[in-house]
Formats: structure tokens, C-alpha cells, sequence
């Protein structure tokens, strides 16, 4: 099994869930050099309210509407694990997927949802995140935790820093000043999600609110999350 050092690996819960959460500072990751992968954990199957739209089709239209979002982020590459939409649980074979892949790309920086916002919360959103915390600690981390993926050559791996976005309690905040405008392209690629012709509206609601998030900033906006710094 070959294995290669990534600086950042977003785990997202649906395909369009990580350019509304962490586009503006993937792009300027990518710009600065760093090595973003994403892992997207459903095929996003249900989200749609056309009557006509079949599950399979729509499966096929957000992967290409994802991976033409990431490479214009710059991301190096879309992995999709193409679990059922709305149908994720915690499970010992979801966790392992997850672990198997900090093991395979090693990444210093892992970014997916705050599990833990109240009250209503996609489940898809909550279950994919708290599975991804308990991947990279303990299970990434111990060697006993899988022989079987020892024996493929996956050795133990310590991610340094998490980053969740959509949380109640941020604590960090990225400069997205320079990057806005990308992340909004991105976001304009997920057409069956936000429409073939969205209003500017979006774009507004959104620069009015990390406008907010950037308030004690000398910069004008910014992208706001929940971070953990392990092994120090
Ligand atoms: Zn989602």
C-alpha cells in the first residue's frame, strides 16, 4: 500500500457541503502550495425536490458538479465513498474507511462539520463528522487499532489540527478576502443544489455574514470554525 503526505483532508458529508463550509480558505491553501484532497461520504442521492429527477442521475450529476468545483479550488483530488444519501450511521466499517485514508494520505490538517451543533442538523452532517473525530483520535493514532491495516503497509498517524466548520462555537477565522469570489464560482458548479441561474442573493447573504465573522479583523471576510490542535 503506498502512502503519501497530504497538508489537508476535508471530509464532507455531501457534495456541495464542503465549498459552503471551507471553499474560500481550500482556495488559498491551494494557492499557497498545500496538497487538499476532499472525501465526500454520501452520493448526495436524495437531494433534490424534482419529482423526475432519478436517484442514479442525480448521483452522476453531483459528482461532476463536485469535481469541477474542486479543480477550480485547486483541490488534487475527489475521492467519493458513495455512501446512500441520508444513510449514514456509526459504524465500524464508516470509521474504518475514514481511518484507512488519514492512514493512506496522512494529512496535518483535517477539515469536515462541527458534529456537535444544536438542535436541528443534518444527520448525514453530525454522523459524518463525529465519525471522523474518532477516526483521527484514537483509531488513526494506535497501532493496535487495525493489525489487518498494519499488515497492508497503513502505519499509525497523528493529524495535528481540526478544523470544523457550521460551528456555534468558532474559535479561528481565515482571511477568505481574496478568495470569496472562487468559493462562490465553486459553490455556482453545484447547479442542482443552488440552481442553473442562482440570484446574486446568495453571494450577498453569504459576504454580508463573513463580513460579521471578520469584525475584530483587519481584513473584510472571513471563514469561521471550530479548531483543535492535538499532539503538541
Ligand atoms: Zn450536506
Amino acid at each position: 500500500m503506498t502512502t503519501k503526505h497530504v497538508d489537508v483532508m476535508v471530509v464532507t458529508p455531501h457534495p456541495d457541503d464542503a465549498e459552503f463550509g471551507v471553499a474560500g480558505t481550500v482556495a488559498r491553501w491551494t494557492r499557497e502550495g498545500k496538497d487538499v484532497i476532499y472525501v465526500v461520504c454520501t452520493n448526495g442521492d436524495k437531494g433534490t425536490s424534482d419529482p423526475n429527477m432519478k436517484p442514479e442521475e442525480l448521483t452522476r450529476i453531483r459528482e461532476e458538479e463536485q469535481l469541477t468545483a474542486a479543480k477550480l479550488l485547486g483541490v488534487k483530488e475527489v475521492i467519493f465513498l458513495r455512501h446512500p444519501d441520508q444513510s449514514l450511521e456509526d459504524t465500524p466499517e464508516f470509521r474504518k474507511e475514514i481511518v484507512r485514508l488519514i492512514r493512506m494520505y496522512k494529512p496535518y490538517t483535517v477539515v469536515t462539520a462541527d458534529p456537535y451543533r444544536r438542535y436541528i442538523w443534518h444527520r448525514d452532517h453530525r454522523i459524518t463528522s463525529q465519525v471522523t473525530l474518532d477516526a483521527i483520535f484514537p483509531y488513526a493514532r494506535d497501532h493496535l487499532a487495525y493489525p489487518d491495516l498494519l499488515e497492508e503497509g497503513l502505519e499509525p498517524h497523528k493529524v495535528r489540527e481540526v478544523l470544523l466548520w457550521g460551528s456555534e462555537e468558532p474559535n479561528y477565522r481565515v482571511d477568505v478576502t481574496d478568495t470569496f469570489d472562487v468559493k462562490i464560482a465553486a459553490l455556482r458548479c453545484h447547479k442542482s443544489q443552488i440552481g442553473g441561474n442562482p440570484s446574486s442573493d446568495m453571494e450577498e447573504r453569504m459576504r454580508e455574514r463573513y463580513r460579521m465573522m471578520a469584525k475584530e479583523e483587519d481584513y473584510e471576510l472571513a471563514e469561521a470554525f471550530h479548531r483543535i490542535e492535538l499532539w503538541r
